[in-house]
């Protein structure tokens, strides 16, 4: 299996894999969407009654929003997560009471008129747990509306709830390959004319394709359908693929993509011993 790497970014990557056959990419699609763990919010409490700055002006605890609503807008906020450092909750030491290991907790303190955003959530201990995409709108507060909320972040999986997602848009497609036909070399030097970029050129009376990326593909069959239709196809290859994926960035696209071989790897040894241990 080979891989190409045609875009690595810390939310999202474009990859060549070869060597490979669908349900190896599949299997890795999976283990991206619903295998990865991540940090999100589970448990929110909202404080009720009346809020009184440090001025003396008092306000109402409340917002135009449900507090249901609010909680689940926060626990959709992707939280940056370190997966060296953190345990899921029912597995740490602490026995699941919740520990530095195990939980993040926020605080969201804001007084109306004012929309909260997800910049608002305050981490408590660790600055740098704060959220990194702080303009996520939560709820706009009007005038003497507050909120002070507490908030804690867990462990979880895209299996158990969409929050703990971490990758979107994941897909794949075989990687094309172009089929000229018969009638193709029959008007070799026409389409050879006609495609810009000397794409294509004549050798011994045949044609041939001198760039076979993907875009050169498209080109060269636009072009070509001008003047043939369907003279040159494109076709896909079935053991190479154009894999792409990106991460809400509570993980970066390159420990995603780590995480999910690991979790992969670790499957199949699970497999193998079961297997292995069968008399
Ligand atoms: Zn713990």
């Amino acid at each position: 299996m080979e891989i190409q790497i045609l875009e690595l970014t810390d939310q999202s990557a474009r990859l060549v894999i070869s060597g490979t056959s669908p349900p190896i990419m599949n299997a890795l699609r999976r283990a991206l969407l619903s295998e990865i763990p991540k940090m999100a919010i589970e448990n929110v409490e909202f404080h009720m009654g009346s809020i009184i700055d440090e001025e003396g002006n008092e306000f109402e605890s409340g917002s135009p929003l449900f507090d249901e609503i609010i909680a689940h807008r926060m626990g959709l906020i992707p939280i940056p997560t370190d997966l060296e450092l953190y345990t899921f909750r029912d597995q740490c030491k602490c026995g699941g009471e919740g520990c530095p290991t195990c939980t993040i907790m926020y605080s969201i303190n804001k007084k109306g008129p004012c929309t909260v955003y997800s910049g608002d959530l305050d981490p408590l201990g660790d600055k740098s747990l704060a959220v990194k995409d702080d303009l996520i709108p939560i709820v706009k507060l009007n005038d003497g509306q507050a909120l002070l909320i507490y908030a804690t972040a867990e462990l979880g999986t895209g299996r158990q709830h969409a929050k703990w997602q971490v990758c979107q848009s994941v897909g794949y497609k075989y990687y094309p390959t172009l089929v000229i036909t018969d009638e193709a070399h029959k008007y070799a030097d026409d389409l050879v004319n006609a495609i810009p970029g000397g794409l294509l050129k004549k050798k011994g009376g045949k044609l041939v394709a001198v760039e076979t990326d993907p875009e050169a593909c498209m080109i060269i069959k636009n072009h070509a359908d001008g003047i043939i239709p369907d003279a040159i196809k494109i076709a896909g290859d079935e053991t190479k693929f154009l894999f792409k994926f990106e991460t809400d960035g509570s993980l970066t696209a390159k420990v995603a993509l780590v995480k999910a071989l690991d979790i992969l790897d670790a499957s199949f040894m699970e497999l193998k011993e079961a297997i292995s241990s069968l008399k």
